[in-house]
């Protein structure tokens, strides 16, 4: 048994408050899973991250294959052994990293052969092998392997993608079903397996995301993801997207939209239907001085908090808002102290986890709307 998924309420909007229960978690959702790229949250101890409340976190199989390799993972018992984090995970199919961080890329039908950015080897990956480095990793949610579309893509190249994204998936499938109970926890939990999700892909093109929506579904995955998005399209495209895809997909099955977004996306997403996100913008963004608060962003680098004693948001109850001020924050990115990335890095987490928080206790208060027009500030 992978997940099991029961819908508690649903709202006019679409939304969905429901609960995900995975192997090492039981999930509530709608969720956001902050991003662990390497076995880590940057910058904070996971006993932190867990009291956040972060029921779920992802890590990258591109990074972690490369170092320190899964099958050291699988030896030691699987990636939440590893490092220490008893809650659930998902890893990503290592396909986005392929494609946007490692050199010299060679597509074909057979799978990607890459360098890989620490040290320039050749590496081969398949959907078998995305699989097999998954399966050793064990996080309760892998991912199909896909080729992530870019933006901007013709029409003929996304077409191109899709065709060659859905026969992946297929393979995806078939080698994770022979292969699931290799997981390094299989036994231990009683016969748990891990999930696996399809991803939709197919670039802007609505009849191409409805195309890649049924064939997965016909598949039968445990879960859906939307992918493809916050690759530089404008957020009106990635909300039409997001508004077409979600209809097409099972209602009774979770839908997680991959790498978004702004805080107010994130509300938004959630309460249109969306269960899972997950993005680096809260933790990449602390690390650049950049914080989300309930006032809006604030750059904390900024000489006007030089002697502000305020809490960085005054409305947050989280460990850093409670105890230090606006100016002790700015003095330690001035001075390029590490505990500038780690307090940084804990109050957007709080801040984005929060969002998800109230979207689950008001899911039947504030209906979802799609505004058009310009990006409006977190
Ligand atoms: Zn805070």
């Amino acid at each position: 048994m992978g997940l099991d998924f029961s819908i508690l309420q649903t709202s006019d909007a679409g939304g969905r408050r429901a609960q995900l229960v995975l192997p090492h978690q039981t999930v509530a959702t709608p969720v956001f899973m902050p991003v662990g790229t390497a076995g880590s949250v940057k910058a904070v101890p996971q006993d932190i991250v867990e009291s956040l409340g972060a029921q779920i976190i992802l890590g990258n199989t591109y990074h972690l294959y490369l170092r320190p390799g899964h099958e050291a993972i699988r030896r030691m018992g699987g990636l939440h052994k590893f490092i220490s984090w008893p809650r659930a995970m998902l890893t990503d199919s290592g396909g986005f990293q392929v494609f946007s961080l490692s050199d010299l890329r060679k597509v074909t039908d057979e799978g990607v052969r890459f360098r890989s950015h620490l040290d320039g080897s050749s590496h081969f990956f398949t959907p078998e092998h995305s699989m097999d480095v998954q399966i050793a990793l064990g996080a309760d949610i892998a991912m199909a392997f896909d080729e992530c579309t870019e933006y901007p893509a013709d029409r003929s190249r996304a077409e191109q993608s899709l065709r060659l994204t859905m026969a992946w998936a297929r393979r995806s499938l078939d080698h994770f079903r022979t292969h699931r109970h290799k997981v390094p926890w299989h036994y231990e939990l009683g016969g748990a397996t891990q999930s696996l999700f399809g991803i939709v892909q197919g670039g802007v093109y609505t009849d191409l995301r409805r195309e890649s929506a049924e064939r997965l579904v016909e598949m039968d995955f445990d879960g859906y993801a939307i992918g493809g998005l916050s690759v530089g399209e404008p957020r009106e495209l990635t909300l039409e997207v997001i508004d077409a895809v979600l209809p097409l997909l099972p209602k009774d099955k979770p839908r997680y939209v991959m790498g978004v977004g702004y805080p107010d996306e994130i509300e938004l997403y959630a309460r249109m239907g969306v269960d899972m996100m997950d993005c680096v913008l809260p933790t990449r963004a602390a690390r650049h001085a950049l914080l989300f608060t309930s006032e809006g962003r604030i750059n904390i680098k900024n000489k006007k908090y030089a002697e502000d004693q305020c809490p960085l948001d005054p409305a947050c109850d989280c460990m850093v808002c409670r105890r230090y001020s606006r100016a002790y924050l700015r003095h330690l990115m001035q001075c390029g102290e590490p505990l500038s990335a780690t307090l940084n890095t804990i109050h957007n987490l709080a801040y984005y986890l929060g969002i998800m928080q109230r979207v689950r206790t008001s899911l039947h208060s504030s209906p979802a709307s799609l505004p058009r027009g310009p990006s409006s500030s977190g």
